[in-house]
């Protein structure tokens, strides 16, 4: 299984999450100073959040990777997360 990477964050800043009323391209207001969510663990946490799986895909060898992958993948489709499993509600645009 593909680990994620400390201190990366990607997956929390380069998409829309319509359920928690972040654009795309700014950072989850709920990601602390380490970038670590701060809602891990509890029930608030979005499903699309917890049912995110990290992968070598998605993730790349570097942050820079991720975001530009999760960058393109919000563009051309605003889909959130990268898989039909779980879904946020309609992406903002
Ligand atoms: S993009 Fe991948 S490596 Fe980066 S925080 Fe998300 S799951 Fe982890
Ligand atoms: S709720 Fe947590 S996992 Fe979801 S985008 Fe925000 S910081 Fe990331």
């Amino acid at each position: 299984m593909f680990a994620c990477r400390p201190g990366c964050a990607a997956c929390c800043i380069a998409p829309s999450i319509s359920s928690l009323k972040k654009p795309a391209g700014v950072a989850c207001p709920q990601l602390d100073q380490h970038l670590r969510c701060r809602l891990y663990g509890q029930p608030e946490r979005p499903a699309c959040c917890s049912g995110l799986q990290a992968s070598a895909e998605m993730c790349g060898e570097l942050r820079e990777q991720a975001l530009a992958w999760l960058a393109a993948l919000e563009t051309a489709t605003g889909d959130y997360p990268p898989t039909t499993n779980f879904t946020c509600g309609t992406p903002i645009r």
